[in-house]
């Protein structure tokens, strides 16, 4: 299983060259089509010896693991003036990371959270692997104002999220048997698609409004009301 999806830009022109395919797992064009990197995803499975020429190098420390999703762009860019690069991202290309996230967050089980889904410039930040100059996604590629990579990434990610829907926050992979009995005190991931699901306040605390809306869906089901989430109720909630 892969841990993360690491986010870049190639530092190339709109089209990814033979150097970019062996960096990266995935490249997605400036047209936003996606193109196969020389190394299988699998290559950099944890555990998996990572032999020089025979893995995808894309993030410094943190390639075990890692999956290298990059857009062919940023060619000329310099921190000071990322819009000098004549081969700035595309919507087109921005859209196909987001497409291409999803897909690989289904694919893997792996969850559209700052520690999982993350751009190079937000390494250091989130998971304090030091990277050396890597400022990719450090400017506005949609809307969010300013140059904080951890809110270009939290939007971003939050695109993923709504294209996933609820299912997305379960590790894909996870036997429904290992769904956890959930009650008021509880939190966690669990209890966020608990509240996704019951359509309140997704904080992952499982306080007197969760347990509130769970007694109503018990009721509404007909189940026992007793506030607890348990197989039945899990069940009855289609997850
Ligand atoms: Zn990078």
């Amino acid at each position: 299983m892969m841990n993360r999806i690491v986010w870049h830009h190639t530092g190339g022109g709109h089209v990814p060259n033979d150097t970019d395919r062996a960096a990266y797992h995935r490249l997605i064009d400036g047209d936003g089509r996606v193109h196969a990197g020389v190394h299988a995803i699998e290559a950099n499975a944890p555990g998996a010896r990572l032999v020089a020429g025979r893995y995808a190098a894309h993030t410094g420390g943190l390639n075990s693991g890692s999956i290298g999703l990059a857009v062919c762009a940023m060619a000329g860019g310099v921190w000071a003036n990322p819009r000098a690069s004549a081969a700035f991202p595309t919507p087109q290309q921005i859209d196909a990371l987001i497409s291409e996230t999803v897909g690989l967050c289904r694919a893997y089980g792996i969850q559209p959270v700052r520690a999982h889904v993350l751009s190079h410039a937000e390494v250091p930040l989130t998971l304090g692997v030091v990277q050396k100059g890597k400022w990719d996604f450090d400017y506005q590629i949609r809307n969010a104002a300013g140059r904080d990579p951890l809110a270009i990434g939290d939007e971003l990610r939050a695109e993923v999220m709504t294209r996933l829907g609820t299912a997305s926050l379960w590790p894909v992979n996870e036997p429904k048997a290992r769904r956890p009995v959930l009650r008021q005190g509880a939190s966690g991931v669990h209890v966020r698609v608990l509240q996704r699901a019951l359509r309140v306040a997704d904080d992952g605390l499982f306080g007197p409004k969760t347990r509130a809306a769970v007694l109503s869906f018990q009721r509404a089901r007909q189940l026992l009301p007793d506030g607890v989430v348990g197989p039945i109720t899990w069940a009855a909630l289609g997850l």
